[in-house]
């Protein structure tokens, strides 16, 4: 049995933030015609000068806080020297632990489902590197690339963690929680393309440590690391070393390929960066922050069992995407129904959205908004119509972006309850399934069968408790009916 350690190096784009770290252009890069945003601080043109963007200050002490993290009194931002086309400084503004002085926050604690906790080393806030698109073919193949700045200087925040995780799944548990905890603090939309990019060092048995760059998105990094353990194991297996290396991940062919030595020979010469001070945060400023931190995941799950009593399943289904539990209570507001709203949010209206969750505004740019929800659990409760009905109701919302009482109005959906009505339904059932009747006498579980007739027979709009009831009075009769 081999023993894996990983850890990991994340690095999240405070996309909350309209400006970049150190100067004021946009800080939502995408979307805009290469090299348009930019300008003589985040190019690095000689005598320009950075300017802190507190806010980015505030993001990155919140996510440390949230982490568990310790925030110092002070702070100082450092130059790490290297050369690389996407860097037009020639350098990075980074934070570095030395001399007593930490970056925004060091040893985090962060607690997975189980209970197990992962260490948190250091929170930084930094800025990123430019972008370079590689010609088709992937990185490996070299020929062509251009180079885009309109990120450079965009704020971000990295997060490395010990090597405390064992496998790939305690990864994807923790990315998924940080994820969620990143959108709670409002602080990163991580379903923005390259908005969070994660680095993985992987080591076996003891051995060396292997680090993965490039990952650029959470659900790549399971993969990435399943591949490496492997090839780990495939080279461990031959009795070979474990060589310490940088190896990138190549996602259109899945799988890790070694860098090219030249590159992992840096010497960064990290240096105080001269043109920004010490900022000293002072005592109140983190004590104020805490007052004002939004809610987290977890606190927000006990809330919604607490007060809304919703089981910690439905909870969870909720929490887990922050959009739905954002229009869950959206919802709520119009109509307060916690069970029947939630019941119908994570069965059959997921079922219809499951297809979209990838896009970052897919409840945004739905034709279905809470209005809608909280009339169609008004029209359950009401007994106007059955649950089955409401699924199909439901169906024709999404197409049309109409109310659910015009649906209902304009198909005839309302739910039937004249008893005359049903016992017409459950009579033909009767001539026309007599061997189930026959059954049903004898074998109670048969009467379910005989329910679903009757209420295909009436296109799901029986009320199913009364058409239960004739059916039960019509077995129970003496034998000429
Ligand atoms: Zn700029």
């Amino acid at each position: 049995m081999s023993m894996v350690m990983i850890g990991l190096e994340i690095h999240a784009q405070i996309t909350a933030l309209n400006s970049k770290l150190f100067c004021s252009c946009r800080g939502n890069y995408r979307d805009l015609r290469p090299n348009s945003n930019i300008c003589e601080i985040c190019c690095g043109l000689p005598g320009s000068l950075p300017i802190i963007n507190q806010k980015a200050i505030e993001y990155s002490t919140m996510t440390s806080i949230a982490l568990g993290c310790k925030v110092p009194d002070k702070i100082m931002f450092y130059r790490k020297n290297y050369f690389y086309p996407d860097l037009p400084k020639n350098f990075q503004i980074t934070q570095y632990n030395v001399y007593g002085i930490s970056s925004i926050g060091i040893e985090g604690k962060y607690e997975l489902d189980d209970a197990k906790q992962i260490r948190i080393s250091r929170i930084q806030l930094e800025e990123d590197p430019g972008r370079i698109v590689y010609s088709e073919g992937g990185m490996n193949v070299r020929n062509t690339a251009l180079i885009d700045y309109n990120r450079a200087g965009v704020a971000l925040i990295e997060i490395v963690t010990e090597p405390d995780f064992t496998g790939p799944k305690e990864v994807r548990q923790f990315l998924n929680k940080l994820s969620l905890t990143l959108e709670h603090l409002g602080v990163c939309d991580t379903l923005l393309e390259g908005s969070v990019r994660c680095d993985v060092n992987v080591s076996m048995n003891g051995g060396n440590k292997v680090e993965i760059k490039n990952i650029n998105s959470f659900k790549e990094v399971e993969k990435a690391i399943n591949y490496e353990i492997t090839r780990q194991s495939s080279v461990y297996n031959r009795n070979l070393n474990i060589e310490l290396e940088t190896r990138h991940w190549d996602d259109k062919k899945k799988i890790t390929f070694k860098a090219r030595s030249k590159e992992e020979e840096h010497d960064y010469r990290y240096f105080p960066e001269p043109d920004i001070p010490v900022i000293v945060l002072g005592s109140d400023f983190v004590s104020n922050l805490k007052q004002r931190m939004p809610e987290l995941p977890n606190q927000r799950f006990e809330r919604f069992i607490l007060k809304y009593k919703l089981s910690e399943h439905t909870s969870n289904i909720l929490i887990n995407d922050k959009k739905l539990a954002d229009f869950f209570e959206s919802t709520l507001k119009l109509h307060f129904s916690p069970t029947e709203i939630a019941n119908i949010l994570v069965t059959d209206f997921k079922s219809l959205i499951e297809d979209d969750t990838e896009s970052t505004d897919y409840l945004k740019n739905l034709k279905v908004k809470p209005e809608h929800i909280a009339e169609l659990a008004k029209l359950i409760e009401g007994n106007k119509i059955s649950r089955i009905t409401a699924k199909d109701i439901l169906v024709k919302i999404f197409e049309s972006g109409k109310l659910p009482s015009e649906v209902v109005n304009s198909s005839n959906s309302y739910k039937i309850a004249d008893e005359k009505t049903i016992m017409d339904a459950v009579q033909s059932v009767f001539d026309t399934e007599k061997s189930a009747v026959e059954d049903a006498k004898k074998n109670r579980e048969a009467i379910n069968f005989l329910l679903g007739k009757v209420m295909k027979f009436t296109n799901g709009r029986a009320d199913p408790k009364i058409a239960m009831r004739l059916i039960n009075s019509k077995l129970s009769a003496p034998e000429k009916q």
